[in-house]
């Protein structure tokens, strides 16, 4: 779960991070009322759930508060794309107006996981506030990463060693110490997947602070919390994909043609690889679960045929907690209700799916069925031609 940079900044503050004084507003007046108490000259700053902003006209320095006012016109309700946001962009509804701070030095400080030790790790550059992903690539010797043992946690000597890669001495190392234990703490207190603080800067008058913070909560934490589901900023986030997340289910919309509804995300992966092995391109990963109802399955079909590039559909469900002929009266149900005349291949397996095929067979749609994963795939990219 992803949120705003300002509501990030909040959190870094409650753990004593330095940021920017700074106002969050969400008409043009108010972005000129911000200006005002920050003196005039401040910084824009578009809150979408995607970085990059700067580069894409997001992120301004202006001089006087009418300047920040026409800027809050010209961005508001605008679609901010940004090399993470896709081309269709992300809509502006909130922007953070923050007093302009005189920067001397610029970092990359963040803390993730790293899936392939299994721990946390601690990735720190001196070359901040560029595409971490181009230091990594052109100068990769310029990035320390630091793996936490998670039974001891993050130590002071370690965040020392990294203040000190980063060329910070005397008080500004032990600063840049406290500030990185500091978001470990967030890291573990809050659950995050991720927090990220790029740029982290030196001021010219020889402070440290977060510029920009990013934090990704892990998902599978948010029922620790009550409080994130509030934090949603439901205008970042696709339609469908908020309305498959009421339902429980993981959709996420690709840019193909054929709506996919499997059980179980390693099917739904291999669907979609098999798909394309046959010349098609998906237009959702969309996973039902183990034990889905006939409702839920009902809904999924429902989410997929919402989205106008869907032009055919192709089911893989593997029948083992749930039986077929649950799936397909799930289908046939939703299929009716929305009248829908597009091709659908069914490949089933398992439980009742003698059953589940004889009920496809006999409600009218318009649909075959596969009996392997390969042949269903090949049939669903024929119809569509
Ligand atoms: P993004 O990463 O989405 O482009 P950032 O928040 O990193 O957005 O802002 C881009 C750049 O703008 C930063 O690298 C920093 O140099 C500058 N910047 C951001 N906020 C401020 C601020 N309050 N005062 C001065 N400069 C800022």
């Amino acid at each position: 779960m992803n949120i705003h940079e300002y509501q990030a900044k909040e959190i870094l503050a409650t753990y004593g991070i330095p940021i920017p004084r700074g106002r969050v507003a969400l008409t043009s007046d108010q972005v000129e009322r911000a200006a005002k108490m920050m003196g005039g000259r401040c910084v824009v700053k578009a809150q979408i759930y995607a970085g990059g902003r700067g580069k894409a006209g997001g992120v301004k320095l202006v001089h006087h508060p009418e300047q920040a006012q026409e800027l809050g016109k010209e961005l508001f309700g605008k679609r901010l794309v940004t090399p993470q946001t896709g081309p269709e962009g992300l809509k502006v509804r909130r922007i953070l107006v923050e007093e302009a701070v005189e920067i001397a030095r610029e970092f990359y400080l963040s803390l993730t996981l790293d899936r392939e030790s299994s721990r946390y790790c601690l990735i720190a550059s001196a070359e901040g506030g560029m595409e971490i992903e181009e230091v990594a690539q052109k100068s990769p010797e310029k990035i320390h990463v630091l793996n936490i043992d998670p039974y001891m946690g993050l130590r002071p000597y370690q965040a020392r060693k990294i203040a000190l890669a980063l060329g910070l001495t005397g008080s500004l190392c032990e600063d840049c110490v406290e500030l990185i234990l500091n978001l470990y703490k967030v890291m573990l207190d809050k659950d995050c997947a991720l927090v990220e603080v790029n740029p982290l800067v030196v001021t010219k008058a020889g402070w440290l602070m977060a510029m920009d913070a990013k934090i990704t909560f892990d998902d599978n934490a948010i029922y620790r919390h009550r409080e994130y589901p509030d934090m949603v900023d439901y205008s970042q986030l696709d339609t469908l994909e908020i309305n498959a997340g009421k339902y429980d289910l993981a959709y996420i919309k690709l840019h193909g043609s054929i709506g996919c509804m499997v059980n179980g995300a390693g099917l739904a992966m291999a669907t979609l690889d098999v798909l394309k092995e046959y010349g098609g391109e998906p237009a959702n990963f969309l996973d039902v679960g183990g034990g889905a109802t006939r409702e839920k399955v009902a809904e999924a079909f429902k989410i997929i045929l919402q989205d106008p590039d869907v032009k055919g559909i192709f089911v893989n469900i593997f029948g083992g907690i749930m039986r077929c002929d649950v799936i397909a009266q799930g289908i046939i149900e939703a299929a009716s209700e929305v009248q829908c005349a597009l091709p659908i291949v069914v490949r089933m397996d398992g439980s009742q799916v003698e059953e589940g095929k004889r009920l496809l067979a006999e409600s009218g749609l318009n649909v075959q069925t596969g009996d392997t994963l390969g042949d269903g795939a090949e049939k669903i990219v024929g119809m569509l031609g």
